[in-house]
């Protein structure tokens, strides 16, 4: 839970001990219990960050198996170029809740995103750690939503009362790479590998749509056509052989 501020002090939300607040101070360290904590206008929360486990060798790996995968377009890993590969921190606000079979980790952004993944972060359960700058960050970003808005809309979701209330900065991998002389951003979550992009060279849909609508076709003028159950059903397998190679060959070829 956030402890009240006090005039020009705190209470650590870890031990309860009080201490000392410089005006515009935001990271602290309890004297008593070396708690990190995070001095939100609403109070004080203690502040945790999840461990930088990949490296950026192993972050540009990951994003090359992403690209490799089934979401993006064909051939993105060989014909895309990785310009940038950036360590970056990002803050979430995590809420511990009480629900019915449990507890339950919710997190929201403390800072805006256009990376939608971001905003639905799943925290890797028992890896918090106590907040440490790390060196090599080249960007920390700045926790500019405050509490009491992420609060309101985990009010919105209306999954119960919050047990205990903290800052988690999240370490990431920025990536930016070029495509068809386009740029794009993709961040890898040097936690555990996972991609999150936005705005990608995906796969196109349309061929597919194509052989559907053709699959569709073929079937409703063969099915007004044949009236012999069995003649029908004989046609239809047919029919649905090289449809279904039509298709493995617009998959392996987009
Ligand atoms: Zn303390």
């Amino acid at each position: 839970m956030a402890t009240e501020l006090k005039d020009r002090g705190f209470v650590c939300t870890q031990c309860g001990g009080e201490g000392d607040l410089e005006s515009g101070q935001r990271f602290l360290t309890c004297r008593f219990c070396d708690a990190t904590l995070f001095v939100d206008r609403s109070g004080v929360v203690s502040h945790y960050r999840l461990p930088r486990l990949l490296g950026a060798d192993e972050a540009e790996a990951a994003l090359r198996r992403w690209m490799a995968g089934n979401d993006t377009v064909k051939d993105l890993d060989s014909k895309s170029g990785i310009e940038a590969v950036e360590a970056i921190s990002f803050p979430v606000w995590l809420f511990r809740v009480q629900a019915a079979g449990g507890e339950e980790v919710f997190i929201e952004p403390a800072a805006p995103t256009t990376i939608p993944q971001l905003a639905d972060f799943k925290l890797p359960a028992g890896k918090l750690e106590p907040y440490q700058a790390e060196e090599e960050v080249v960007e920390a970003t700045p926790e500019t939503i405050p509490l009491e808005t992420a609060r309101g809309w985990l009010e919105q979701r209306e999954l119960g009362r919050a047990t205990e209330t903290a800052l988690v900065q999240l370490p990431l991998w920025r990536c930016r790479y070029s495509f068809e002389n386009q740029s794009y951003l993709a961040l890898v979550d040097a936690s555990t590998g996972a991609v999150m992009a936005a705005v990608f060279p995906e796969k196109a849909e349309s061929p597919y749509f194509l052989v559907a609508a053709l699959g569709i076709l073929l079937f409703t003028i063969e099915g007004l056509a044949i009236s012999n159950p069995a003649a029908k059903f004989v046609t239809y397998l047919v029919t649905a052989i090289p449809l279904l190679l039509l298709a493995y060959w617009v998959a392996r070829k987009i």
